[in-house]
């Protein structure tokens, strides 16, 4: 069976790392603690003292490290990667870092004749544990197909993006929209304890509309990206409901920066005669003041 050289075995890059093993691939991993390494070889896998060791005659390599530096460390710095991977073989970063980096990282490589795709992932380690990872892969449709019988090792759900580059993008996008919604879900929880609210009942009522199951889910497809603005919900009657919300969470002096900052949204795309459109207009409003 292949090598995969497996360079970070932290949080998410051991279990993955130990997944790989199960899928009957041979793992050499690195990793700058020494402890990590010990619980690898405890699991079968073999151990080196180097990035660029790692990458010594293996099919594959991924990259598991906290960020786009780290990579490009592991890659070009001293007994880094890019000295001993294979031309035919292919680096796999499933980091998380900055897109720009990622990009430099790449085309350097390139310029050596070897091949980086990006891989991230999302969900966590429960998921990393479980090989149910969701993954996210940018590159060329030959090279991801290569990569798949590895990466369904690490996940259940292999999303080709697009080309090399639109996984790590795809993921920040992701990041930005569970990230932010996170702070909401926290002054909406805590807007209802303000109010003397039972919790579970509350939980219970979002998770039976669009609050809880979400508007990707639910409204996105039926209303705006099905390009129909006919008010299922429409924009005026958003936006006298956000400002009671707001009123509401006023009363309890609970947080509310999330929806103070969404009523200028709203208020706008009523200023610009779309009151009577259905809420996902506001999407396009969006989109307007990004172009
Ligand atoms: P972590 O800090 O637990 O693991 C990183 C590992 O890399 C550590 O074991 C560290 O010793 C090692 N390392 C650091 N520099 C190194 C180097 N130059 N060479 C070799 N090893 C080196 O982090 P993590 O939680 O496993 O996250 C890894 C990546 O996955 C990050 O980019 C993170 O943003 C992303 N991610 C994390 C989660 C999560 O839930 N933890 C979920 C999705 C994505």
């Amino acid at each position: 069976m292949a090598t995969v050289g497996f360079i970070g075995v932290g949080v998410m890059g051991m279990p993955m790392a130990l997944n790989v093993i199960r899928g009957g691939y041979e793992v050499r991993a690195f990793d700058v603690s020494p402890a990590a390494l010990d619980v690898m070889r405890c699991h079968g896998a073999s151990t080196v003292d180097s990035a660029g060791q790692a990458a010594e005659g293996a099919a594959f390599v991924v990259t598991m490290l906290p960020t786009g530096e780290h990579v490009a460390e592991a890659v070009f710095g001293p007994e880094g990667v890019a000295a001993s991977l294979d031309p035919d073989s292919l680096l796999i970063d499933m980091s998380t870092g900055l897109p720009a980096r990622f990009d430099a990282t790449a085309r350097r490589l390139e310029d050596l004749g070897k091949t980086l795709m990006d891989a991230p992932v999302g969900r966590t380690s429960k998921e990393a544990e479980n090989g149910t990872l969701l993954i996210m892969v940018g590159g060329e449709a030959a090279d991801v197909g290569r990569a798949r019988p590895l990466l369904e090792c690490m996940g259940d759900t292999i999303i080709h993006c697009g080309p090399r580059g639109t996984g790590i993008r795809t993921k920040l996008v992701n990041n930005y929209l569970s990230i932010v919604s996170n702070i909401v879900v926290a002054e909406a929880l805590s807007i209802a304890e303000g109010a003397g609210l039972d919790r579970d009942k509350a939980i219970e009522v979002l998770m039976g509309t669009t609050a809880g199951r979400g508007h990707l889910a639910t409204t996105y497809p039926a209303k705006v990206l099905a390009g129909d603005l006919e008010p299922g919900f429409m924009v005026d009657l958003a936006l006298k409901d956000l400002h009671l919300a707001l009123q509401l969470g006023a009363d309890s002096g609970s947080s509310r920066s999330m929806g103070t900052s969404a009523l200028p949204f709203y208020e706008s795309a009523s200023d610009r005669g779309m009151g009577r459109l259905d809420w996902t207009a506001i999407y396009n409003l969006v989109r307007d003041m990004s172009a």
